[in-house]
């Protein structure tokens, strides 16, 4: 049992890290500015802060932070992430503080998603470096570009990593330790039709609109099953009022928990392309003319599923226990960095940091849920050092 007393963080300065980081816009693809900063904040923490050539290969200027920060008790090295990139509107983010929670001034975002995270890992990290507090070996991963879909975590080198066991922290409610996540694919398919002058001979056209419509509309999307979504997100294509189209590309996903549904889900949905294709088949000079389909489905991450029994989820959950603070373990219906590290064999969940509303202009940060996570996290660290 590690004495309460011994739990602290200090609240007011991890909240003020927050609003400093608030106030540096960093979109994905221009985290540089907040790149530097924080690696400049980890060198100064003792950090061997490295950032990788992400850039390059996600067309950013600034590639994820890499850091490690030596062990000074027992346990196996833990990993900490979050990422630095923000959605839109998020430049000239002006927080206000709004008795017990942070909030944009209603213009933008607030960035909490995830800068609520970097300032739980800089706090925690400044703590046991003040306190000389034993900690395990500590790796930090601050991503780039997770909003665009995870670029920065799939573009990090894995082998740099020694950690087998740790946390991401980008997520909602402090009480939400999430441990399962679907799989996810991505569906682009381009209809080839052929053009035609609508009003002239429209008889001679195949339209590749008609075409992609009549495949929707064929498609089970929104909740399949309890495990199962499927969205269709864009479509683009044609290229006058007057000319039957000849080319559309409709862009969608499907998750599942479950992969074989997913695989059945995202084949399912191609079908129907195929379908829609034969059915809108043309007969004209002699010649059955039917459009081309070219369907490509990538599998975009794959499921999150830790059992109770992981390392990460025993700390977690023992660190709250001893708070008296509730945190649950619970399952996503969305993807995050987390998806990325355990694709690869690392036992990684994501656990809530109090923000709410992400992604809109109302998104806010409950201040006492942003320091019961902080507290967890620099709890849960020296249960895993104390092992
Ligand atoms: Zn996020």
């Amino acid at each position: 049992m590690i004495e309460p007393n011994a739990l602290m963080i200090d609240v007011d300065r991890m909240t003020e890290t927050f609003l400093t980081l608030a106030r540096i816009d960093s979109p994905s693809f221009e985290e540089r500015e907040i790149a530097e900063h924080l690696l400049a904040e980890l060198r100064a923490l003792g950090g061997d802060a490295t950032m990788d050539d992400a850039g390059a290969a996600v067309g950013g200027n600034a590639g994820n932070i890499f850091a490690r920060f030596a062990g000074t008790g027992r346990g196996p090295a833990v990993l900490l992430s979050a990422h630095m990139d923000t959605v839109s509107p998020g430049r000239g983010v002006r927080p206000v503080r709004d008795g017990q929670r942070i909030r944009s001034d209603g213009s933008t975002i607030l960035g909490a998603d995830d800068k609520s995270g970097l300032a739980i890992i800089l706090e925690v990290l400044r703590a046991f470096r003040e306190r000389k507090l034993p900690h395990p070996p500590i790796e930090v991963v601050f991503t780039v570009c997770e909003e665009p879909g995870l670029m920065g975590a799939k573009a990090l080198h894995l082998a740099r990593l020694s950690a087998q066991d740790g946390l991401v922290l980008d997520s909602g409610p402090a009480s939400s330790l999430f441990v399962r996540g679907p799989a996810a694919d991505r569906l682009e398919v381009t209809v080839r039709g052929r053009a035609a002058h609508a009003g002239v001979c429209p008889e001679r056209g195949v339209s590749a609109i008609q075409v992609a419509a009549d495949a929707i509309a064929r498609m089970a999307l929104g909740r399949i099953d309890h495990e199962t979504t499927a969205n269709i997100g864009l479509i683009e294509g044609g290229t006058a009022v007057n000319i039957v189209p000849d080319r559309v590309t409709v862009r969608g996903e499907a998750r599942s928990h479950d992969e074989e549904k997913l695989s059945a889900q995202s084949d399912r949905m191609v079908r129907c392309f195929h379908d829609a294709a034969a059915a809108r088949a043309i007969k004209t000079g002699g010649q059955t003319l039917q459009a081309n389909i070219e369907a490509k489905v990538t599998r975009d991450y794959n499921r999150m599923r830790l059992g109770e029994q992981a390392p990460v989820v025993q700390w977690v959950l023992e660190a709250a226990r001893q708070m008296k603070a509730t945190v649950r373990c619970e399952s996503t219906g969305g993807g995050c960095d987390a998806n990325v590290f355990n694709s690869h064999g690392l036992r990684i969940a994501n656990l809530g940091t109090g923000m709410r509303e992400i992604h809109t202009t109302g998104e806010y940060l409950l201040l006492d849920e942003f320091s019961q996570t902080g507290r967890v996290v620099f709890s849960m660290l020296r249960q895993a050092a104390s092992r």
